[in-house]
């Protein structure tokens, strides 16, 4: 049937998106809200509200979230007293806590401080990783190895994170061939999984297909997870791109709460329960209780003093809780 239009839009939506995509029957959602949202946040919490918020994400069903950071106190306030932080959380098998380290001195800290998994940031651009961490790509790259290897020495996880995988806020484009190289060098028996992340929020659906897609091809083995900032409001289209090119876990913060330090006025990351309600709507099982996720998001909001860009609260679920079965 000729309709005029350009490209075939399929009669019933439901069965055409089935032909057209198998999606996942589960993804991990991975909140970075108490590491990445509260590091970039004016408000600095005490260690009781940041152990409270961790909390309500674990009630709410979060199973794995970065928690801590092991940076210099100095450099980023709000992530200080890890070691406190890590101490004051409960002590369940089932809940993975996160911990960011940057260095050898990092590691030290997150091992001594019992944390079972440590994620390490690595910069695809070099003007970044110059301004940035003060060290070339490939001193980075050589610090993780050590990282890496060092961690699963001591039975702890150790994921990478491979920041403005999508963009720079130097240099502009980040060559794709630059982030399919990190990845082929770095995919081996110490990694426990890969993020790509878009730092400052740049990424456009295309962009996550064409590079998971790649990266997907040289590491088939490896483990994928997806992080994005919803800086210029791609974020939820990129999380959906992300999910069809087949990562296994997806970043994302309740509420939105965080910024972008390259853009003072921006939200955050993507908001965890937006994203979980799109995934639920989808069929796609994420383990948590979007209720209270909502409730936690508005929560954080409150201790921050700050209206949350999350959406999903605002508007309510669909379908409302007395017609849900
Ligand atoms: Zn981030």
């Amino acid at each position: 049937m000729k309709t005029g239009l350009p490209y075939n839009i399929p009669i019933n939506a439901t069965e055409g998106f089935a032909a057209m995509t198998t999606p996942p029957r589960s993804i991990e959602i991975i909140d970075v809200g108490p590491r990445d949202g509260l590091q970039n946040e004016p408000e600095i919490l005490d260690v009781a509200t940041r152990v409270a918020f961790i909390g309500k994400l674990a009630d709410a069903g979060i199973r794995r979230m970065e928690a801590v950071s092991f940076v210099n106190p100095k450099r980023v306030p709000q992530m200080a007293e890890a070691e406190e932080v890590l101490a004051a959380l409960p002590d369940d098998d089932g809940i993975t806590y996160i911990g960011l380290v940057l260095n050898r001195r990092g590691l030290d800290r997150a091992l001594a401080a019992g944390c079972r998994e440590v994620n390490y940031a690595l910069v695809a651009s070099d003007t970044f990783s110059q301004k940035n961490q003060g060290t070339t790509i490939e001193q980075a790259v050589d610090v993780y190895e050590e990282i890496a290897a060092e961690a699963k020495a001591a039975g702890v996880r150790c994921s990478l994170t491979i920041s403005t995988a999508f963009g720079c806020p130097f240099q502009g484009e980040v060559p794709p061939e630059r982030v399919i190289g990190l990845v082929e060098r770095c995919a081996g028996d110490d990694t426990f999984e890969i993020a790509l992340a878009d730092t400052i929020g740049c990424a456009v659906p295309s962009q996550v297909a064409d590079l998971f897609g790649a990266v997907m091809d040289i590491a088939p083995s490896a483990r994928f997870r997806a992080h994005f900032h919803n800086t210029r409001n791609t974020g939820l289209a990129n999380c959906y791109a992300a999910v069809e090119a087949g990562v296994q876990a997806i970043d994302a913060s309740a509420g939105g709460i965080g910024g972008c330090p390259f853009a003072p006025r921006a939200t955050g990351n993507v908001p965890t329960e937006d994203l979980v309600y799109m995934l639920n709507r989808m069929g796609i099982e994420t383990g948590i209780d979007i209720d209270k996720l909502i409730a936690a998001g508005d929560w954080i909001g409150e201790q921050l003093g700050h209206a949350i860009p999350a959406m999903i609260g605002k508007a309510g679920v669909f379908p409302p809780a007395e017609l849900r079965h």
